[in-house]
């Protein structure tokens, strides 16, 4: 099983240099060979929305990489069907980070496709993503409308032109996605859960989690996201399936997760408003970490549950008594407990359900 490296924070380009040169990523490069950096601009949006793979993640990446001596360096994605990639590129901040390191951005839109046999048949990948000679998947861990979530192997999507796109869609997207992810194969995940949307692809509830986590495996990456998310195995199927596929591994334990700092490094969410306000009006936080906060929100989120009983969670708890479900060993004290620093959604949403 693959080492997942975890980093708590709020300066994406910081989490990010940490989490390579603690993984030694440049060491995935091969000799003379080219990085592509794959990100998720599926819309032209901010990333502060919860859509779109922060650029901070991008530079830190780039400067990763050239301080190693690597310099065929490019960006590369294209937008989902009805939005236009360079626009995407331009709002949420890519083309200054672009122009400051002096690297490319192609729009996968008008690349060139290659035809390439799957479990499921032959399906049309852009040249640039194939020939990379490390392919650096971005993803943002969020919430999708579809398939419950959306994270490395969905972010693939954005590697094949528009008409495979729709393709995919007629096909359920289950099958494709996991194919894609087995054709593919990227060699570095380096996952975005700062602030990924709740429940949607297109942003809108960003849920602020503060969190970045790296590894090698895009199938490995989901299936950590998905318990990070608080989903069961059954709700995201095309993660066991990519694996059936050659795409890589479902497994991983708690004790592959090394952790770079404390969830306490990240303290700072925004104050809930709307449907995180809803979920959270039985929750008394006092001093939460963001990390656990989002975790909470997650849970209550995937199974709907919470609302009658009184929920602890944050520092502030530490060493009293609370009569309710506490989250996260600050509150040990309370009738019931979610232990972990901080719990994952899947396992608050097991005690919810
Ligand atoms: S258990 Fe306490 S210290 Fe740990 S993440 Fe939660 S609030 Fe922070």
């Amino acid at each position: 099983m693959g080492t997942i490296w975890q980093i708590h924070g709020n300066d994406a380009r910081e989490m990010t240099l940490r989490l390579l040169e603690t993984s030694e990523a440049w060491r995935l490069v091969p000799v003379g060979g080219t990085v592509a950096l794959k990100p998720n601009l599926v819309i032209a949006d901010t990333a502060e929305n919860g859509a779109v793979t922060h650029p901070g993640v991008v530079a830190g990446c780039i400067e990763h990489f050239q301080a190693h001596g690597i310099r065929s360096i490019s960006v590369i994605e294209s937008s989902w069907i009805g939005d236009r990639t360079m626009s995407a590129m331009r709002t949420a901040g890519y083309g200054d980070v672009c122009d400051r390191y002096d690297v490319p951005f192609f729009d996968l839109k008008r690349d060139r496709t290659v035809s390439v046999q799957t479990p499921i048949g032959s399906i049309d990948i852009c040249r640039r993503a194939i020939e990379a000679g490390l392919l650096v998947d971005l993803p943002v861990l969020k919430g999708h409308c579809q398939t419950r979530m959306t994270c490395a192997l969905k972010n693939l999507k954005g590697c094949i032109p528009d008409r495979e796109k729709r393709r995919f869609h007629a096909l359920g997207l289950t099958k494709p996605i996991a194919a894609l992810g087995a054709a593919l194969r990227p060699g570095l995940v380096v996952v975005d859960s700062i602030c990924g949307d709740l429940s949607f692809e297109e942003g809108g509830t960003p849920v602020q989690t503060n969190l970045m986590y790296a590894c090698t495996d895009a199938v490995q990456a989901d299936a950590y996201g998905r318990t990070l998310m608080g989903l069961a195995q059954d709700e995201v199927p095309y993660i066991e399936l990519a694996e059936r596929y050659g795409g890589g591994s479902t497994a991983w334990l708690p004790s592959d997760v090394v952790l770079l700092n404390e969830a306490s490094a990240a303290t700072h969410y925004p104050q809930p408003t709307g449907t995180v306000a809803r979920l959270t009006r039985s929750v008394h936080a006092d001093q939460a970490c963001s990390a656990c906060f989002a975790a909470l929100v997650r849970a209550l989120y995937a199974t709907g549950r919470g609302g009658g009983q009184d929920i602890y969670i944050g520092q502030g708890w530490r060493g009293k008594q609370q009569v309710g479900l506490g989250i996260g060993r600050c509150c040990a004290g309370a009738t019931s407990c979610v232990s972990g620093c901080p719990p994952t959604a899947e396992a608050i949403a097991r005690e919810l359900t």
